[in-house]
């Protein structure tokens, strides 16, 4: 495989595991420094011990709570102090606390759009700082299908993950003029420790709704967002692409 990352520095939010630390693998098997953080400090740190004994590039492994402003600025200004740039930021952390609208405490409201939403806004802002002065920069932020087509007991998280593509269209308006593409990722039903822990039922009901008649692999969707950072996407820019086995089609 070509190296398409050589010399770029990525950031990969939540990437001590999951869909995260599948990306981050990707991206560091194509070349790139990646910086794996996570508010588990212990698995970015295995995270990242794993891409630099697998493949021949750098992997740092960072602790930050992407909804405090704070701890994504420090992040940031460590990333900056190692490698001296940002190339790719990828906005994968993400939460559920899911239950029915009637039942859904403003705590679970809150909590959900913070991690998921109002951290894309902080990282995004953390990072563009340093994109626009160098006038290149990737974002991909992921996003779900629930975004698009909701679902019983996610009103938190559809709106959050809606919110993402709302963000993700007026950055990209933003930052086009400094070379800067702003997309978004909307998976499905892809395997995972956060799918992992639904009810069977759950699980069979939604394979029933898969075309492809699968549960996605995380590295389904780091194939799709690698794309989006590499050269052959760099005329899209605002877009929204379902890695769903055609679920939410
Ligand atoms: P996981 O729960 O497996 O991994 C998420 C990672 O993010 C965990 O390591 C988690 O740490 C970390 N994290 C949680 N909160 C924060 C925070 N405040 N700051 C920094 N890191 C944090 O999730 P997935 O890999 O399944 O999901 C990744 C993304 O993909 C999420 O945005 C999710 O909404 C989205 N997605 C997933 C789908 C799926 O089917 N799995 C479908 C559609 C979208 P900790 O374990 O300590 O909480």
């Amino acid at each position: 495989m070509s190296l398409r990352f050589t010399d770029k520095v990525a950031i990969v939010t939540g990437a001590g595991r999951g869909i995260g630390k599948a990306i981050a693998r990707r991206l560091a098997s194509e070349g790139a420094k990646v910086v794996i953080c996570d508010i588990d400090k212990e698995s970015a740190e295995k995270t990242a011990e794993e891409i630099r004994k697998e493949f021949a590039t750098e992997a740092l492994a960072l602790f930050v709570d992407v909804a405090d402003e704070n701890s994504v600025n420090a992040m940031v200004g460590e990333v900056i102090k190692a490698f001296g740039k940002i190339d790719i930021l990828v906005n994968n952390a993400g939460i559920t606390r899911d239950d029915l609208l009637l039942r859904m405490s403003v705590e679970d409201w809150d909590k959900v759009i913070s991690v998921n939403l109002k951290s894309v806004f902080l990282c995004t802002k953390a990072v563009a700082r340093h994109m626009v002065r160098q006038r290149f920069g990737r974002i991909v932020n992921i996003s779900s299908v629930i975004g698009l087509r909701g679902n019983v007991g996610q009103t938190n998280y559809g709106a959050s993950k809606a919110g993402i593509i709302g963000f993700t269209k007026s950055a990209a308006r933003e930052l086009a003029g400094r070379n800067i593409t702003v997309n978004a990722v909307a998976p499905g039903y892809i395997s995972t420790e956060m799918t992992e822990k639904l009810p069977n039922e759950l699980k069979e009901q939604m394979l029933r709704q898969v075309p492809l008649g699968r549960p996605g692999q995380p590295e389904d969707v780091a194939g799709v967002v690698a794309f989006l950072c590499s050269d052959d996407a760099s005329y899209i820019t605002g877009e929204i692409i379902r890695v769903d086995g055609g679920m939410a089609m």
